[in-house]
């Protein structure tokens, strides 16, 4: 799908113009047309497709599953609402003065209000051998295409980067019974989300699959033969020999047109609660934004499918006139072999953790204690533990570290 029927390709006048077609992007136009939002909606994306979903590109997708399920709304959702989507078309300057928005076909178009909704992209590895053919990186569905390809035809890779991206290739690798190592830099995996004990399970089910695990190591430089990627070589003298190499060390937030145009930006573009920019006209949700965050106390810059549609949802009621503060709790998940980890809340380090079910069985919940106050649950297997955790931290009501010990104890009772 490219270019909709809304769109005449000749409309350059818009009340609303919303770049960047993702989750955050999708709800800012979608919440604003449910909200009253009677003006003329664009949504201008980059990428070909219908607006999708991410996160199974690490997932089903690597193995050949969920292919067809991706899109977020049916082609007939922007008909029906009147969203003009333009598709495969990217804002490359933004005139606030002028409110309007230049593409890279040299058309512009004028918008009443703007918002911002253009994500993140995978960080560069900074290394010799990095442009190497073979090493890739996992972002986009054409990202995933190209990955799913290499690795069909791949006997070893190598993940460089133990995070949640990192390590869900690596268990779909493993399934399609291939050689894998994985390099971290950091001391744990998952380390800057989840606590030492999730890390800990998360390693001793990964090398229980096979994996081969290197923390606190660096990639020094990929080596490579005509070309081609063939060995990563680490810090520690490894050389760590392959045919492919994914590169999964973070996300960078897409900032660079908020910022030339002279919004503030701080590790993501900075909005309020309403998700408003330093400039009244202008709005930004999901993965780019930098937000005041109730659960954690204080701004972060959240990845997450929950924390991009909520937002954009939010910021779409705000742009049409019905306000409404974002504060939703934050929560993610990830999927592993037969693992799936869901966390709920934010810790922000130094909480007590009470164990709620049993490690052995592979099914259990951390449930994260600052203070008196319940931060966050992480659940392995434990879906339940995970949805009401959801609506006690968002309601401020929560089992004292006894009840949450207490295997007999029915969380049921506090909702
Ligand atoms: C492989 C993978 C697995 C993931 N798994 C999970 C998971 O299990 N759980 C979870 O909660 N989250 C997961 N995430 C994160 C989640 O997908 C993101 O948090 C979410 O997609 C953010 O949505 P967004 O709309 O803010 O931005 P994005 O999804 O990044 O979309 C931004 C869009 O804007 C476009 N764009 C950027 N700049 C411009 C421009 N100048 N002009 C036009 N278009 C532009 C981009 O190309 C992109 O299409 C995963 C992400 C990836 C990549």
């Amino acid at each position: 799908m490219s270019t909709s029927p809304a769109y005449s390709g000749t409309d350059t006048d818009f009340d609303l113009v919303v770049i960047g077609a993702s989750y955050a992007g999708v709800g800012v136009a979608g919440a604003a047309r449910e909200a009253g939002f009677s003006g003329r909606i664009a949504l201008v994306g980059d990428e070909t497709e219908l607006p999708y979903q991410r996160p199974p590109l690490s997932k089903g997708f690597l193995l050949g599953k969920a292919g067809a399920n991706l899109p977020l709304k049916a082609a007939s959702f922007y008909e029906e609402a009147g969203i003009a989507f333009i598709a495969g078309r990217r804002a490359v300057a933004l005139d606030r003065q002028a409110r309007q928005v230049l593409l890279d076909d040299g058309s512009a178009l004028r918008f009443g209000t703007l918002a911002l909704t253009t994500g993140a992209r995978a960080a560069a590895l900074r290394c010799p051998g990095a442009e190497l053919d073979g090493v890739v990186t996992l972002r986009s569905i054409e990202d995933a295409q190209a990955l799913s390809e290499r690795l069909g035809a791949a006997a070893a890779i190598v993940i460089i980067g133990g995070g949640f991206i990192g390590l869900e290739a690596a268990s779909a690798a493993i399934a399609l019974g291939k050689q894998v190592s994985v390099v971290e830099a950091g001391t744990r995996l998952i380390g800057h989300a989840v606590s030492p004990e999730i890390s800990a399970y998360m390693h001793r089910i990964h090398a229980g699959h096979g994996v081969t695990i290197r923390l606190a190591t660096k990639v020094e430089r990929i080596e490579g033969k005509d070309g081609k990627a063939t060995a990563v070589l680490c810090d520690d003298g490894t050389r760590l020999a392959c045919d492919l190499v994914l590169s999964a060390v973070g996300a960078v937030p897409n900032t660079e047109l908020a910022a030339a145009a002279g919004l503030a930006v701080e590790d993501g573009i900075v909005v309020d609660d309403f998700c408003r920019t330093s400039d009244p006209a202008i709005f930004a949700a999901g993965d780019c934004t930098s937000h005041p965050n109730v659960f954690a106390g204080r701004r972060l810059r959240l990845s997450s499918v929950q924390n991009a549609h909520d937002q954009g949802r939010a910021a779409g009621g705000t742009i049409a006139g019905k306000p409404e503060a974002y504060r939703s709790v934050p929560w993610f998940w990830s999927d592993q072999y037969d693992v799936k980890l869901q966390m709920v809340g934010l810790a922000n380090g130094g909480s007590t953790d009470i164990l709620r079910g049993s490690v052995e069985d592979g099914r259990f919940s951390l449930f994260r204690y600052e203070g008196d106050r319940l931060a966050a649950i992480e659940s392995i297997n434990k879906p339940a533990d995970h949805m009401m955790g959801r609506r006690l931290i968002a309601a401020g009501r929560w089992p004292t570290p006894e009840q949450a010990a207490d295997p007999g104890f029915d969380l049921r009772s506090l909702a």
